[in-house]
This record gives structure tokens, C-alpha cells and sequence, in this order.
């Protein structure tokens, strides 16, 4: 009797001490990068904690992982990427971390775009990985799209309770919460562009990373690079756009938070155009800089080109 309420209470204990460690204790996240980050950050709460491999004005495409870096994905329970080929050495460190906890494809069930080359510098992308389809490449950058980036936050909502059941509520309240503010931001995004003409909305940046923006509200975007920072664009490519920002009068010209300016800087003294400020494209911003988040990202990238083509 007594040996049976010991037991009892002990079993009692214990299951009270479980749940206790388990909310004091957030679910270790290994996320890709700054932008998925802010996704994950805003559907786990204070249920997760996440490392993020990329970090602000860093370039996932150009990482070159160090050793600790599969140590981190070991030692996470949840693994978040993009997939699509934006990082492949995500699916090399997995590997080699030998991880076994959940991995979460934040491309999951999205409608993609080809990735649009240019005219001429297929062959820049020769050290891409190959996640072509035939001599197409797959257009990573979703994100762009706040209608898209809806449907990653649910995925990460899903893969996370996946990981954590008991968090499931949590992380669909969370999900839907976000979502709305993503509806809202879509909103306004597109009010901003309702006065310029269709004619007028032609972008130049330094590589392709805006064609599900450009999509959803209507606008091109030429850029110096294809769909990855890796590689040299061609002599050529270069200066075929130079020759169309002259005879489009292109007046919207942007460098990137993260990448390398100065192919653009060329172009730009090329056509006589002048620079008109950065867009983040890839990466956040620090956290004093203008796109901290994913919500501040998208309103810096759209005031910036909505003034530009005004102007
Ligand atoms: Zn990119």
C-alpha cells in the first residue's frame, strides 16, 4: 500500500517535472537563413529556439559551410530550408550530421517559377547546383511573394508541430496571427504601386531574385546576375542591359543588401544611370539597419522601387 503510493506520487512527480523541462526548455531549430528565420521566430515563440546558419547581409547562396556547422544541425531537433535549390549545402550538412530529428521544407506545395536567364548567361551558372529541369533552373526566391511567404508559414507551422505536438495550437494561432499581418502587408504593397503606370515599372537589380515579386504586383526585373550570386554574368549580358536601360530610360536601379555591388555599380556608370539605394533580396538587415524583419524587408524594398518609379 504504502510502496503502491510512493509509486503513485513518484510517477506523479516525474510527469510533473517533464512537463515543467519541457516548457522551460524551447525545441533547438537549425533554420537556413535570415528570412526563413523570421518566419520560424514568429510561429514558434518562445517554443523554439533557433540558429540560424545565414545570418543578416550574409549570401546563402555563396556559403562555404565550416566544420560546426553540421555540429549545429546535429544537435537540433528541427531542421528548416527553402529548398529548391537556394541551399544546397543545407542538404550536404544534413548529410553529414547524419541528423535524424524533423526536416521541414518551407518550398513545400508552393507553385514556382522558371528562373529567367537573360539573354545569354546560361552558362554563368556552371557551378550551381543542379536542381535544373532540363536546361531551366527552378526560381528559389518564393519568399518574395508575401502570398507565398503565407503558405511557407504554414508549412513551418505544420512541420514544427510535427516535431512538437503539444505545440500544435500554439503554432497554428501563431501562424494564423502572422498571416494576417502578411495579407495586410500584401495590401498595402499593392496600394503603393496602383498609381504607376505598367508601362513605367521596369527594376534593374544585381541578380534575379524578385521575378515572385515581380509577378504579384505587376512588375520586371532585369538583373546584371541570374537567379544565383555564383558566377560572372557575360560581357555580353552586361552589355545588352546597359543598352536597355538607355532606351527604356530605367530610372529604377537597385544594389542589394547582401551581395557584391559592384557589377552593378559598372552597369550602372555604364548606362549613365545613377544607383537608387539597396533592396534586400536574400538576407535581412542587422537590426538597426531598414529590414530587420520580413515585414519591414518588404516595405523598404517596395517604398524604395515605388519612389524610384515615380521619380
Ligand atoms: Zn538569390
Amino acid at each position: 500500500m504504502l510502496t503502491r503510493r510512493h509509486a503513485l506520487l513518484g510517477t506523479a512527480t516525474l510527469s510533473l517535472a517533464a512537463t515543467g523541462a519541457r516548457a522551460a526548455e524551447p525545441i533547438p531549430v537549425v533554420v537556413s537563413f535570415s528570412i526563413l528565420a523570421d518566419f520560424v521566430r514568429e510561429v514558434g515563440g518562445e517554443r523554439v529556439r533557433i540558429d540560424t546558419l545565414v545570418g543578416p547581409d550574409q549570401d546563402a547562396h555563396a556559403l562555404q559551410p565550416a566544420p560546426g556547422d553540421a555540429r549545429r544541425i546535429a544537435t537540433a531537433r528541427v531542421v528548416v530550408l527553402n529548398g529548391l535549390g537556394f541551399e544546397g549545402w543545407m542538404t550536404r550538412l544534413i548529410r553529414a550530421a547524419d541528423f535524424k530529428g524533423t526536416q521541414v521544407l518551407a518550398s513545400q506545395g508552393i507553385r514556382t517559377l522558371r528562373a529567367q536567364h537573360g539573354h545569354s548567361h546560361g552558362h554563368s551558372h556552371g557551378h550551381s547546383h543542379g536542381h535544373g529541369h532540363g536546361h531551366g533552373q527552378t526560381d528559389p526566391h518564393i519568399w518574395q511573394d508575401p502570398k507565398r511567404a503565407q503558405v511557407m508559414v504554414r508549412r513551418i507551422a505544420a512541420g514544427l508541430a510535427a516535431a512538437d505536438p503539444a505545440g500544435k495550437a500554439s503554432y497554428d494561432a501563431n501562424a494564423a496571427r502572422y498571416n494576417e499581418r502578411l495579407e495586410a502587408l500584401h495590401a498595402q504593397v499593392e496600394a503603393q504601386y496602383a498609381d504607376i503606370p505598367r508601362a513605367r515599372r521596369r527594376v534593374v537589380t544585381s541578380h534575379d531574385a524578385f521575378a515572385y515579386y515581380g509577378e504579384r504586383y505587376g512588375i520586371d526585373f532585369l538583373a546584371a546576375q541570374g537567379v544565383t550570386t555564383r558566377g560572372e554574368p557575360s560581357a555580353q549580358h552586361i552589355s545588352r542591359l546597359v543598352q536597355q536601360i538607355r532606351r527604356e530610360r530605367i530610372t529604377a536601379i537597385f544594389v542589394e543588401g547582401m551581395a557584391n555591388p559592384r557589377i552593378l555599380e559598372q552597369v550602372a556608370a555604364e548606362s549613365g544611370a545613377r544607383v537608387g539605394g539597396t533592396l534586400y533580396s536574400d538576407a535581412l538587415s542587422g537590426p538597426d539597419g531598414p529590414a530587420p524583419t520580413y515585414e519591414a524587408m518588404i516595405r523598404h524594398n517596395t517604398s524604395r522601387i515605388a519612389e524610384a518609379l515615380a521619380g
